[in-house]
């Protein structure tokens, strides 16, 4: 394992700078060329409060996104990885006006990319309705799906294209630097045990690389959910990437809004 040194980042830097003579992508801030996201999802309480005030450490903003009806009685798990106390909307409320993103993961995380089309699209709908209700300023066509089990389809997706602003579904980490008409977004995940020794791998695989903007779904802390990172962890890794002058830890809809900076 390699630790994240003022070295690699130094060299970043350097391909950074040769990289944006194509123009290609421009970061909006001169210099971060490196954007990570980390998107937690499954909306554990214990783990949400506890993200949220590890990301207020350092002055950055949370993605965590929920499953629309597992607060409620009748929710039934859809698997072993889902059985610890998830938040309510007050929580949700309360986190988005701490300045963090709260997304949908569905309505009762079924595997949209398995369904028929018009069982998925109900599914949807049924989720972007309890998150307009009860959301306070919700509106779909600001929001990122994230897609259960990352699995989608073609049809659900392009399907999406009409309700949503972005997808995050299953693909590669490394993502284009945001630009407008971004839609597609992919991630990697890993589980079901702890995450953190693959989470720094491909972290500073990510570092040694070109610019880009890397999407990792991560879920719960510590001993909650599929694939948990360590609080303790992921305290010292903010802390660390937050020292990298080339890099910068974001929401999706913080990177997003970053276009509008970087284009006429
Ligand atoms: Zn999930």
């Amino acid at each position: 394992m390699k630790p994240i040194t003022r070295r690699s980042a130094l060299a970043t830097i350097g391909l950074g700078s040769a990289y944006l003579m194509t123009r290609a992508f421009v970061p909006a801030k001169p210099g971060k060329t490196h954007i990570i996201t980390l998107s937690y999802d499954d909306g554990f309480e214990k783990s949400s409060i506890r993200t949220a005030e590890i990301y207020e450490k350092y002055g950055l903003s949370a993605a965590i996104n929920v499953i629309a009806s597992a607060h409620e009685k009748q929710f039934e798990l859809p698997n072993e990885y889902h059985a610890w106390p998830v938040g309510d909307f007050k929580l949700w409320n309360d986190l988005q006006s701490r300045g963090h993103e709260i997304m949908p993961h569905g309505y009762n995380h079924s595997n949209l990319g398995e369904l028929p089309l018009e069982d998925a699209q109900q599914l949807v709908n049924k989720c972007l309705d309890i998150f307009s209700r009860q959301l306070d300023g919700f509106k779909a066509e600001n929001a990122v799906f994230n897609f259960p089990y990352n699995a989608s389809n073609k049809e659900i997706e392009d399907w999406l294209k009409t309700k949503v602003r972005v997808i995050r579904t299953g693909g590669p980490a490394v993502n284009p630097l945001p630009f407008r008409g971004q839609f597609r977004l992919t991630c990697i995940s890993h589980g079901p045990e702890n995450i953190d020794r693959h989470l720094e791998e491909q972290i500073n695989q990510f570092l040694e690389g070109p610019p880009g903007w890397f999407i990792y779904n991560t879920h719960g802390l510590d001993e909650e959910g599929w694939g948990p990172v360590s609080s303790v962890f992921l305290d010292e890794l903010l802390d660390r990437l937050g020292g990298l002058e080339s890099v910068e830890v974001l929401s999706v809809t913080q990177c997003l809004n970053q276009i509008k900076n970087i284009l006429p």
